[in-house]
């Protein structure tokens, strides 16, 4: 038979408490046996008394037999010698009218408590052969046994032999009452147990909020009654801003914390634990019926806002933490609950992007532009494996030698079903979803391999420049990406710029000045690109020690008009060389501008004019070309 480890144990514990049962019985009949022989000596019946003497010291036997583990062969002879002495007495005194046979019944109750069935059909066959043996001898006249009359031996024995029975019968109904207890005890364990995981399954340990499943059920009641009331069921998705660098900063025992007393707010507002739900991180949801109009939901969502946003207290740190909320309303927005999160989702997420701590309603057109961008962010992530990126590279003209002064490498993404998907499009994608740390890093890296098979071909002799955005600078290790690059593509820092925006510098922060002064040092060249288009401090650029100033294309390409473009460009290229710094205009599309900018005195200058970003073999013909024209 197979056991369970637990029900094994059970089977055990009932074995031992038999085996000492038995001993016990053993006992107890050995006492009793002693007694009747003792009678059986008053009464001057010595052959009995012998007979059951005997038989009490052979049952020692017993002992012996369970010592050496053998103790169902022990209760086997403990059993039939017990049978066999009995019937012997039988057939010494009055046959089937003896009173020892009233022991029988003790024997086979004893017997049947063992749970040994062929021992208990043993038994009954023995005890049966022997009364058919007696009442056949007596039937047939072979023996006659005498029927005496009742005296008080015969009584003594029959009060000795029920007080065995009694004692006998009381013991196994009390283990069987003990093992009924014990049972009802595991079935009691058991069903708290289950209790316990039931919970588990459908609750969110951390904050004891049901969990997602059980919002599953939670919905489906809701939903059934809002339609019957004919309302509607709004799905408020709540997703805290700020929890991960309160993680970051304070640990995770704060978030913790928040996340706690965000439910314990939320719970406060429905008053009903059905109505909320943790679905992730730190993702709430909450259900809210009895909605007539979007007011109600903008309510809702608006009071829930207010809510998140109070401060919050850990160990006497005062914390805020906002969150941002889309909604869903059902049945218009969809019917069930997967449906439903999702636009909730969907909505939330634009609630981020427009400055978060505030709620959207779900939105068809929104949602199109949404899937596209989500598309296009997993393409992203799959261009970058399967090589579908690749770097163009356009030149840089020094304008007074009408040399070749720089390559800028543009990223191109060749989509196999979309074909060239602009950057214009995808690097703010990349940005967004924080896949430019990946992407930017790739572009670092084959840049500077291009850049050293240009070197060792002896056709570069000036800087290849990388586009970095300014996600890369804060979220990245922009210094060690950098480093790391140039040392495995051994590759001298000094033929690497990098072109950032001015808002970097804007921000003006410890860890910035820091990494640039570590760029810096190693010999890499900076240069501000779309420069006019942002705040143009200057006391920013002499600070970080920038080389280059990048005039953007809106004012180079407007120059000739009478916009006042001219005179910017203008402005910008006395600034910058009054501050002994170098100027290039991009997008210069025609030789006019080319000229006009000659005579301001612009350093340098990129555009269609010259030529357009090419692949890297083109390029290569377009700089060896360039160098025999010239
Ligand atoms: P950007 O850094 O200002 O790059 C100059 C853009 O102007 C390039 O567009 C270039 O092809 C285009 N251009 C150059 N000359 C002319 C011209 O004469 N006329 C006109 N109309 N356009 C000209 P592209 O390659 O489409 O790149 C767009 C933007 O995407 C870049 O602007 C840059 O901000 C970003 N980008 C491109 N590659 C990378 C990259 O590897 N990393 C990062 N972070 N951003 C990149
Ligand atoms: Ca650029
Ligand atoms: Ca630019």
């Amino acid at each position: 038979m197979h056991h369970t480890p637990l029900q094994g144990a059970a089977h055990r514990d009932f074995h031992q408490r038999s085996i000492k049962r038995l001993i016990q019985i053993l006992r107890i009949t050995q006492i009793a046996l002693l007694l009747v022989s003792i009678l059986s000596v008053v009464a001057g019946n010595y052959s009995d008394a012998i007979l059951i003497m005997a038989t009490g010291i052979v049952l020692f036997v017993v002992d012996w037999a369970v010592y050496k583990k053998h103790s169902v062969a022990g209760a086997a002879f403990f059993l039939v010698s017990l049978t066999l002495m009995l019937s012997w007495l039988a057939w010494q005194g009055s046959g089937i009218r003896d009173t020892a046979l009233l022991g029988y019944c003790a024997v086979l109750v004893f017997s049947a408590s063992l749970g040994n069935k062929r021992l208990l059909v043993a038994l009954l066959g023995l005890m049966v052969s022997l009364l058919l043996v007696i009442a056949y001898v007596n039937d047939r006249g072979i023996y006659h046994h005498q029927i005496e009359p009742t005296n008080l031996l015969t009584g003594s024995i029959v009060v000795i032999v029920l007080v065995v029975v009694g004692m006998a019968a009381w013991q196994f109904a009390d283990d069987y009452r003990a093992a009924l207890d014990e049972l009802a005890l595991d079935n009691e364990r058991m069903k708290a147990a289950k209790g316990h995981i039931e919970h588990m399954a459908l609750h969110d340990p951390l904050t004891g909020l049901p969990n997602r499943i059980m919002a599953q059920q939670n919905f489906e009641s809701l939903y059934q009654t809002a339609q019957s009331h004919k309302q509607q069921l709004g799905i408020i998705f709540i997703d805290l801003d700020n929890l991960k660098p309160i993680n970051d900063s304070l640990g995770h025992q704060a978030g913790d914390q928040i996340l706690k007393e965000v439910a314990l707010r939320l719970l406060s507002y429905t008053k009903s634990v059905d109505q909320v739900c943790r679905f992730g991180g730190d993702e709430f949801i909450v259900f809210m019926p009895n909605i007539q109009t979007e007011e109600d939901a903008s309510t809702a969502s608006l009071e829930i806002l207010q809510l998140v946003s109070e401060t919050y207290l850990y160990r006497n740190i005062e914390i805020f933490c906002t969150c941002s909320i889309g909604i869903a309303l059902s049945p218009q927005d969809g019917e069930d609950l997967d449906t439903l999160i999702k636009k909730a989702d969907i909505a939330m997420y634009h609630s981020k992007d427009s400055g978060r701590n505030s709620f959207r309603f779900f939105n068809a057109a929104i949602n199109r532009n949404m899937l596209d961008h989500i598309s296009l962010i997993s393409g992203m992530r799959r261009a970058l494996q399967d090589n579908q990126f690749s770097l163009y590279y356009q030149p840089k003209i020094d304008l007074q030698q009408n040399r070749i002064c720089g390559l800028e490498a543009l990223l191109r993404w060749n989509h196999p079903e979309q074909g060239f998907i602009s950057p214009a499009t995808f690097i703010p994608l990349a940005e967004s979803s924080g896949l430019i740390i990946q992407l930017g890093e790739w572009v670092i890296n084959d840049a500077c391999r291009q850049a050293k098979i240009w070197l060792d071909a002896g056709i570069l002799d000036f800087s290849i420049a990388v586009n970095i955005s300014s996600i890369q600078f804060k979220r990245g290790n922009i210094d060690s990406i950098v480093l790391n690059a140039l040392a495995s593509a051994q590759l001298p820092p000094q033929f690497l710029e990098l072109e950032f925006t001015e808002s970097l510098l804007i921000e003006d922060s410890e860890r910035l000045v820091h990494t640039l002064a570590i760029l810096r040092s190693e010999g890499v060249h900076f240069s501000i690109d779309d420069f006019g288009t942002g705040y143009s401090n200057l006391g920013y650029l002499k600070k970080f020690e920038v080389g280059t100033l990048k005039i953007d294309q809106s004012f180079v390409r407007k120059m000739d008009d009478q916009t006042g473009d001219a005179a910017i460009v203008k402005a910008i290229i006395q600034m910058a060389s009054s501050l002994g710094l170098k100027t290039i205009a991009e997008g210069v599309e025609d030789a006019g501008t080319a000229a006009l900018l000659r005579s301001l005195g612009c350093n340098e200058a990129q555009g269609y004019f010259w030529a357009r970003p090419m692949p890297a073999a083109e390029i290569e013909n377009f700089c060896l070309n360039w160098q025999k024209i010239c």
